[in-house]
């Protein structure tokens, strides 16, 4: 029962990525005014904020990646690279006027909800303390950066460097480069280390799928076609179409139309054009299935392990030592700079970059630990309420991220909008529809391509520690429906 103790603020955001930002904008659409965005960098744009290394870039066309209410008809690219997209985000705060409610610079480290006021009690690094009626977190899934699991990696004497933070301050001109992991990050920037390093030795645990990109700066008939009325949403519906057939009908749907081993003969042939060497070659072969993990696309990776200062190491490594990168088999590779390519920690019980507190003081990471990833259509949980995630468990399809931006913040502002409507200060799913939505996934997750054998071989991010791959098993129009059509009767609106 709430008493009449009023927050800080109607709504907080966590996260000023893309999320934030789409739900910023959704919020004052809808006529929500007081809400404020914290976030942890000196900038907005997440992921295109915290990750600037030589060759980032998108995998999915441009057309799809930015948000239906904000398109851009000027894209430079096909696929717009990192700094383009970190603009885009400078554009759409100062555009749909969300920069003045941003509060960089500020970490929350925890949010416990105030079961007697319905209201979230946050506490921020800095000490300062603010409350909020809902709670949303924008927070991301690529974040925060995986430290690998090797012995010694602190006691290296060069200059270690992240792939998710990376000093601009250093140059890699004629050095001795060593990089760990070859996931998707790792195929944009070995091809732009090896141009200018000595030498490089890439350390591969599991090859990735590497597959051709369509990359070319956009035609300027391409640029004036989308001014054109109706040019716009022509190119973003042939491009909506096939993000769609190439990521979540291949992945999702593999056992109804098993796309994915096209995608396979394609990976293929790719390798055998561009790689010489037939043992190099083998090495970068992955033995899963095409789809088990994020493929990397890039048209100059694979032909990079052509190059005489490039070297491929498959070997186990043993510890990392002041000099160098030790493998199992003895050898010492002595290197002047280190490159973790390790990825991050993905939707999982620790990915959480703070403590979240609901009803009977249980945290969000022991509720997921105890019952599995789960989140009501990827969004909310019992237990939680008056809590919102924009990218929850079994939300996201694998398509664009904004595809799944918009559904989520469709959902949440219809909560918002039916809870104002009836004055309730409550607003929590049963736990029921929770349950429902939980045993659908996983009645339905037999069509995905996740379950084939092959895909124990693939180290992928998709498997969380509980051995489940919690993206919906779902189309991207499907999920957008349901964001508009859910029934509402799956919550509790209390005052
Ligand atoms: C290298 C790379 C390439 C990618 N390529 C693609 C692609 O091709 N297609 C695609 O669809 N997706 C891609 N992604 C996924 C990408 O993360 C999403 O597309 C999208 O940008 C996510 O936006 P977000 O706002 O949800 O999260 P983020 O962009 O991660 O933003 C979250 C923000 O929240 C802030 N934050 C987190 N916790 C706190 C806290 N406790 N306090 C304050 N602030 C906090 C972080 O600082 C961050 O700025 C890629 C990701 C990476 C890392």
């Amino acid at each position: 029962m709430s008493t009449t103790t009023a927050p800080d603020h109607d709504v907080v955001i966590v996260g000023a990525g893309f999320s934030g930002i789409g739900v910023a904008a959704k919020l004052d659409k809808a006529g929500v005014h007081d809400y404020l965005l914290i976030e942890a960098g000196d900038g907005v744009g997440g992921t295109w904020h915290w990750n600037t290394y030589p060759g980032v870039a998108v995998d999915i066309p441009s057309f799809s990646y930015q948000f239906s209410f904000e398109q851009r008809p000027d894209w430079t690219r096909t696929y717009a690279r990192g700094h383009e997209l970190k603009a885009y985000a400078e554009h759409c705060a100062d555009k749909y006027g969300i920069r003045p409610k941003i509060r960089l610079n500020s970490t929350v480290v925890d949010a416990t909800f105030d079961d007697e006021h319905d209201l979230w009690r946050l506490n921020l690094e800095s000490g300062e303390r603010i409350t909020a009626r809902f709670l949303i977190n924008a927070g991301g899934v690529l974040t925060i950066p995986k430290l690998p699991d090797i012995a010694g990696v602190d006691s290296f004497d060069g200059i270690t460097m992240y792939t998710a933070r990376w000093d601009h301050t250093q140059d890699l001109t004629g050095k001795r480069v060593a990089i760990i992991g070859t996931g998707a990050s790792a195929v944009q920037v070995i091809p732009e280390i090896a141009a200018v390093a000595e030498h490089l030795t890439v350390f591969q645990r599991t090859p990735i799928w590497c597959l051709p990109k369509y990359d070319v700066p956009l035609p300027r008939a391409a640029r004036w076609a989308m001014r054109v009325p109706g040019g716009k949403a022509i190119h973003r519906l042939l491009s909506q179409a096939y993000v769609e057939l190439t990521f979540p009908v291949s992945a999702q749907y593999f056992t109804v139309f098993p796309l994915a081993k096209r995608g396979e003969a394609i990976g293929k042939a790719f390798l055998r054009r561009e790689v010489k060497d037939p043992v190099v070659r083998d090495k970068l072969t992955p033995r899963y299935a095409v789809g088990c993990k994020r493929p990397g696309f890039h048209n100059a990776y694979l032909s990079t392990f052509n190059r005489d200062n490039v070297e491929l190491v498959t070997d186990p490594i043993d510890k990392i030592t002041p000099t160098g990168v030790a493998t199992v088999e003895g050898s010492l590779h002595e290197v002047d700079v280190l490159i973790l390519a390790t990825g991050f920690k993905v939707l999982d019980v620790d990915s959480l970059t703070y403590d979240i507190v609901g009803r009977g003081a249980v945290s969000l990471s022991r509720f997921w630990e105890e019952n599995r990833l789960q989140a009501y259509e990827g969004v909310s949980l019992p237990g939680f309420p008056n809590f919102f995630l924009v990218c929850g468990p079994y939300g996201y399809v694998g398509s664009s991220f904004f595809a799944l931006i918009e559904a989520q913040t469709h959902h949440i502002v219809r909560c918002l909008k039916r809870a104002e409507r009836q004055r309730a200060t409550r607003v929590e799913v049963t736990e029921a529809a929770n349950e429902r939505y939980f045993d659908e996934m996983m009645r339905k997750r037999h069509t995905q391509i996740f379950w084939q054998d092959s895909c124990k071989l693939a180290n992928s991010y998709y498997f969380d520690s509980h051995g489940d791959v919690p993206l919906r098993r779902a189309t991207t129009l499907e999920t957008v429906w349901r964001s508009r059509r859910f029934p509402l009767a799956d919550y509790r609106f209390t005052a």
